[in-house]
């Protein structure tokens, strides 16, 4: 589904753990895609059909960024990957270094979870374990598709969570830092904290917004203003 100019959506199939929405950005046959998020564990198929249905060849893909590595996220990437093995690997430095040794902690965010997730999908330790071609800092101007865009380190959800943000077109991409509906990403997760994700929320908050693209639940367009400081200003008792 195009969202708008050059922005695709791809929505979730949520099972008992989510799968996160997926984006892309670029055009159709122009050779430079970049993929924002995999998704879940067996949910690479119906993406690959969905982007085959609008033209999207696999091939195409120049980049896949994940605005963060949790499961959710990253679980589909061995799958995508194999279809896509052209595509590099854009990640924040502080998540990119876990994956380059194969720490999964940040990807399950807790023993109890990793234990039940192991079990259900037959997953051994050290899956995900990638290479990252590009490793992303706060500040970064991107340029995909031949549109720039902006990325902007927000930890609190998790330690290398970051946003997309497209200024002139007022598109952000949050991850699962702020959602539709006031609602925010989880932070009792391992390297998730309160007070950084009420910083980061308040950062996101700065900025001109007419399109949010969260990594879960419904999209926004029309976003109201101030809708981020709201979402801020209502979850910061909770965040210090
Ligand atoms: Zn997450
Ligand atoms: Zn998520």
């Amino acid at each position: 589904m195009q969202v708008t100019q050059g922005v695709y959506f791809i929505q979730g199939q949520d099972e008992f753990i989510p799968d996160s929405h997926v984006y892309v950005l670029g055009e159709p046959g122009s050779g430079d895609l970049t993929l924002i998020d995999a998704g879940l564990m067996g949910k690479g198929g119906y993406k690959l059909e969905r982007l085959e249905a609008i033209g999207m060849d696999p091939k195409g893909f120049k980049r896949i960024i994940m605005t963060h590595c949790h499961l959710d996220h990253i679980g589909c990437l061995p799958e995508l990957l194999s279809e896509m093995d052209q595509a590099e690997l854009w990640v924040h430095e502080s998540e990119a270094e876990a994956l380059e040794k194969g720490d999964e902690r940040v990807v399950y965010g807790m023993d109890m979870f990793k234990g039940m997730c192991q079990a259900q999908y037959g997953l051994k330790d050290g899956v995900f374990r990638f290479e990252v071609q590009r490793k992303l800092r706060d500040g970064d101007r991107v340029s995909l598709g031949q549109e720039e865009w902006e990325v902007l380190h927000i930890p609190g959800h998790s330690p290398g969570s970051i946003a997309l943000y497209h200024a002139m077109h007022k598109i952000l991409i949050p991850g699962d830092t702020l959602y539709a509906d006031y609602a925010i990403g989880r932070f009792d997760l391992f390297g998730a904290s309160g007070p950084q994700l009420k910083e980061s929320l308040m950062r996101l908050a700065e900025l001109e917004v007419e399109i949010l693209l969260p990594g879960h639940n419904r999209i926004m367009k029309g976003v109201p203003k101030g809708y981020a400081a709201q979402v801020a200003s209502q979850w910061a008792p909770y965040l210090s």
